[in-house]
């Protein structure tokens, strides 16, 4: 237990390497005062100064850009015994009038300063530097006492190779990269869905709904081991969607991923013609079937992976600084959870993935309308709406146990009581299900700043083309001209 953080999940972190003698006493020092106040964890690479003094490594996730879609003010997705250590950080700095610093993207760790002292460093530029934070500014000018405070730490926090910051970070490229960004430019309302990946080796299911999806929607989402359960990975279901003539979003996430391993999925994702890539930071591993492995660390959130891709595309260079001859063409998203923190927090997120390199949005399912537009409009009040296309998740509901298991298992959803009665009543349950999703498209179409929506009929993916038709929803735009290729060898 700590004074000032919620309890750490995971153990401290030990050097790799072992420096000498008097800098493993000063690490030691450092640890022995930092962990019983803040939770410390001996990271290395402390950003406890921009997130209200709480330790964001104690997040079981180790998240250092803010929440994951599953957890709640109440409850961490992978805890349920604690709260939410970014909720925490959240107010906090809202009471500390410090939301501000939270848009800034943090770096993922440093693992060659993972386990080491970080004070020396700080006293040697206390003691050099002429833009240190004033102590009498804190009491006379706080607004100036924020400045140099930030600045003093910025080095720590932003090392050359990362060099985040709070700033929107506009596609540097003009002709759309893919059909699903062709349709949204356009102003089409555009609809997306989701193909569970095939549990065996077999591609036959999966072409058959390609094949099926092909005429109503304009691109189609594989989930990667979503609920950490492995099925067919992700990278294979978008290629052989590409190859059926069908162009796929590809979800990407950080869990089981290493920075090199992303960057690695991702152009060899490009090669293959692959152009839309979700990123996520996943689910985490506590959520599979068992049996689980000893919980490990995300090496990335989906900020960061957002971060890394878009500066592959747009500056065509790897996080480590090697250029990319033939860059690779991302239409990049990210996931929303509309109903995960209040939407003033949660909008904050939003903003950070919009920042870092988000071109659309694809939600959560969507049950509770009023409770969707409070979220909209804090979207909106970060001047967001037209910085990014939101598209709204979908979800019919084919039984009344599935409606209960939505809303008390499935992390981030929300339905409200009466349509889970409503279920419960229905004599044909998949009907009323049916019934429930087309009066949340109506609402969802007329909704202004909603560009489309992403329709997630898990396991029922033949409901689609009765969806897309009752609803009179418009149906992919036809292409005419082929897409721009990239330059290649
Ligand atoms: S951010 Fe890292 S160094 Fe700072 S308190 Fe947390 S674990 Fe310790």
């Amino acid at each position: 237990m700590s004074l000032f953080s919620p309890r750490r999940y995971q153990p401290r972190f030990y050097p790799y390497d072992h420096p000498n003698a008097f800098l493993r006493f000063v690490g030691w020092g450092e640890y022995v005062i930092k962990s019983p106040l803040f939770g410390c964890r001996m990271c290395g690479n402390c950003i406890l100064q921009e997130t209200a003094f709480i330790c964001p490594m104690t997040c079981p996730k180790g998240l250092r850009n803010g929440p994951c879609g599953g957890s709640t003010p109440e409850r961490c997705e992978v805890d349920p015994s604690r709260p939410c250590t970014w909720y925490q950080i959240y107010e906090r700095s809202e009471n500390m009038g410090r939301t501000d610093i939270l848009l800034e993207i943090q770096a993922p760790l440093d693992g060659r300063n993972v386990g080491h002292e970080q004070w020396l460093g700080l006293v040697k530029k206390w003691f050099q530097g002429e833009e240190r934070p004033n102590p009498v500014h804190f009491i006379v000018d706080r607004k100036k006492w924020n400045e140099r405070y930030d600045r003093f730490f910025l080095e720590m926090r932003q090392p050359d190779w990362w060099q985040g910051d709070a700033l929107y970070h506009p596609p540097a490229y003009e002709q759309p990269v893919s059909n699903l960004e062709r349709s949204l430019k356009a102003g089409r309302f555009t609809v997306t869905s989701e193909i569970a990946p095939p549990l065996s080796v077999t591609r036959k299911p999966l072409e058959r709904k390609i094949e099926m999806l092909k005429p109503y929607v304009t691109a189609a989402n594989f989930t990667d081991n979503a609920s950490a359960s492995p099925r067919m990975g992700s990278i294979a279901c978008s290629a052989i969607c590409v190859a059926n003539g069908m162009e796929p979003v590809m979800q990407l996430q950080g869990r089981d991923r290493s920075r090199y391993s992303i960057q690695s999925d991702a152009i060899g994702a490009a090669e293959l013609g692959i152009r839309n890539i979700l990123c996520l930071s996943g689910d985490h591993l506590r959520l599979g079937p068992g049996p689980t492995p000893h919980p490990v660390q995300n090496d990335l959130d989906a900020i960061q992976m957002l971060w890394i891709l878009r500066r592959m595309r747009d500056d065509g260079i790897y996080l480590d600084g090697r250029s990319i001859k033939n860059r690779p063409q991302f239409f990049l998203g990210a996931a929303a959870s509309p109903y995960a923190a209040v939407p003033r927090y949660e909008a904050i997120r939003e903003e950070k993935k919009v920042n870092a390199g988000a071109q659309f949005i694809q939600t959560q399912p969507i049950y509770d309308y009023d409770r969707f537009l409070e979220w909209l409009e804090a979207v909106d009040k970060r001047n967001l709406l037209h910085k990014v296309y939101i598209l709204a998740g979908i979800t019919p509901l084919k039984s009344a146990r599935a409606a209960h298991f939505m809303a008390d298992d499935v992390p981030g959803v929300v339905i409200p009581e009466e349509i889970v009665k409503r279920m419960d009543n229905a004599s044909d349950q998949a009907e009323e299900g049916v019934a429930i999703a087309l009066e949340i498209i109506e609402k969802l179409r007329s909704t202004p700043g909603i560009h489309g929506l992403h329709i997630m009929a898990v396991q029922w993916e033949d409901i689609v083309p009765r969806l897309m038709e009752e609803s009179g929803l418009p149906l992919p735009m036809e292409i005419t001209e082929p897409l721009e290729t990239p330059a290649s060898d």
